[in-house]
């Protein structure tokens, strides 16, 4: 046997990451998400490479889909390889060559995930400025396609504002937040904006990545001329996610000069971070003071109305067919960015054209395991029973009052059942957590509504249906 591990450090991590790179390359950012980049290389032996994703449906999905690609990439990359199987390995357990436990395991996930991403599927080519400076705007990434909600609102409106006026209403706009909530839309939707609207305007969008590579060849090649020339005609320059060049001092030097020069001449900027600039760390004082004399627009985490607005969006342009409940459920379960709940649909989408019929909730845990258990935390007795009061629109008091009536105390009971049944508490700990209860009074509980859900449906989809949104 001549197990791949034997070979030079990193050689066979190197391999995986440009296959991925050119799986996502081929396939497109919303296609790798969804299924190519759960893959981790699980296991090598003589010719044959072992993929594992986290759940059956996905391996059946990549089989049918994506297998012979995948192959073929590898073929080209190592001609040791003449097959890949995928296989089924729970998240986050490593599986490898019996015998001999390779510590390149976990680094192979690490570099991998570290490749940077090529351009985005379907590239629309840069508008009308300098070749070779500006990336390429995503044709998903409108206005039309943004859903505003309380998190996104302020950013939204800026963002409309400086699409929509030929002046210069404030200067920088300064959009923050966290991974995956719609900066880079935003600012792709105030590109085609202005394209569309007004044709003339010059426009350039770029990445802090793709800034620095540009100044760091021009400085290598002599050309640092021609670099400041290319921004010279510019009247919108955005740039994205500017901690990049955070510790990079001589280009955060050269993006102030430029940044000032711009300004002079009344040029447009429009800058994305992570946080906010007084909170840019390895940024010099001076430019982390001038990025905030503008307007700086935060977008917060996604509340349950936003997310939901974006599923049932998303879930129209794909024409899912789904009960409503499961929109709900995914907008109760994931939380993390808006990036997630699209991979969660796509694979749902996927799942129904599959197998042919609506997608119920049942499958959709099924099919979404693996995102579910990340979006996971503990569940307390009092999120449940806030989750149950809310759910039934009684007072969160209600839960502890000695009300007897049945409005409340059917809820109550419910809130202890599933107390029961998503914790580890004992009957008493329960019963002292709502109003101080009797063990029996618990026990009574937990038997009544099995009962009612045995015999009545609508109540036990209910049930069925907070326990999915609570459970661990
Ligand atoms: P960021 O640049 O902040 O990391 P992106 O702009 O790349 O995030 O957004 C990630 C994904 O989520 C994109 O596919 C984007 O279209 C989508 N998205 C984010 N916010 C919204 C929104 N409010 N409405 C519709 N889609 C959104
Ligand atoms: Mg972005």
């Amino acid at each position: 046997m001549t197990g791949l591990w034997a070979r030079p450090d990193g050689a066979l991590a190197e391999q995986w990451a440009r296959v991925r790179a050119k799986l996502r390359t081929e396939f497109g950012d919303a296609a790798f998400n969804s299924w190519l980049k759960p893959l981790t290389l699980a296991e090598v032996s003589d010719g044959r490479i072992r993929v594992a994703v986290p759940t059956r449906f996905m391996r059946d999905w990549i089989e049918t889909n994506y297998a012979a690609r995948l192959a073929e990439l590898w073929r080209d990359e190592n001609s040791d390889f003449g097959s890949v199987e995928v296989i089924v390995a729970p998240a986050r357990t490593s599986i490898h060559q019996a015998g001999s436990p390779p510590p390149q395991a976990r680094q192979i996930e690490v570099e991998a995930e570290a490749t940077p991403a090529p351009a985005v599927q379907a590239p629309v080519e840069a508008i009308d400025a300098p070749s070779g400076l500006t990336s390429v705007l995503d044709p998903r990434f409108t206005f039309e396609n943004f859903i505003v909600g309380r998190p996104n609102e302020l950013a939204h409106a800026a963002a409309r504002r400086v699409a929509e006026s030929s002046e210069v209403p404030f200067n920088p706009l300064f959009l923050y937040g966290g991974v995956g909530l719609g900066k880079t839309h935003l600012m792709h939707a105030i590109a085609w904006h202005i394209y569309r609207r007004n044709p003339d305007r010059r426009v350039m969008y770029l990445s802090a990545e793709q800034f620095m590579y540009q100044f760091i060849r021009a400085l290598r090649f002599k050309t640092t001329m021609d670099f400041k020339e290319q921004f010279r005609s510019v009247d919108v320059l955005m740039i994205d996610d500017i901690q990049f060049i955070a510790g990079k001092d001589s280009t955060q030097e050269e993006f102030f000069h430029t940044f000032n020069a711009l300004v002079d001449q009344s040029c447009q900027i429009i800058i994305s971070a992570d946080k906010s600039p007084n909170d840019l760390e390895g940024m010099e004082e001076r430019l982390r003071s001038r990025l905030g004399w503008g307007l700086v627009a935060d977008i917060h985490p996604t509340d349950y109305e936003l997310r939901l607005g974006i599923l049932q969006a998303k879930a129209e342009q794909l024409g899912l067919d789904s009960q409503p409940k499961v929109l709900e459920f995914l907008a109760h379960r994931i939380t993390s960015n808006v990036r997630e709940l699209e991979g969660a649909l796509n694979r749902i989408v996927a799942h129904s054209s599959l197998v042919g019929r609506a997608v119920n909730l049942d499958t959709t845990q099924e099919v979404l395991q693996d995102l579910l258990r990340a979006n996971d935390r503990k569940v307390t007795i009092e999120e449940i029973q806030k989750k149950v009061a809310e759910h039934f629109n009684i007072r969160f008091a209600d839960m502890h009052s000695a009300r007897r009536a049945r409005a409340v105390a059917r809820p109550r009971q419910v809130a202890m059942y599933l107390s029961k049944q998503l914790t580890s508490r004992s009957l008493p700990e329960i019963g002292r957590k709502f109003g101080g209860r009797d063990h029996t009074t618990v026990m009574h509980a937990v038997r009544k509504i099995d009962e009612l859900r045995a015999t009545d449906s609508s109540f036990n989809e209910d049930v069925e249906l907070l326990k999915r949104m609570l459970e661990t």
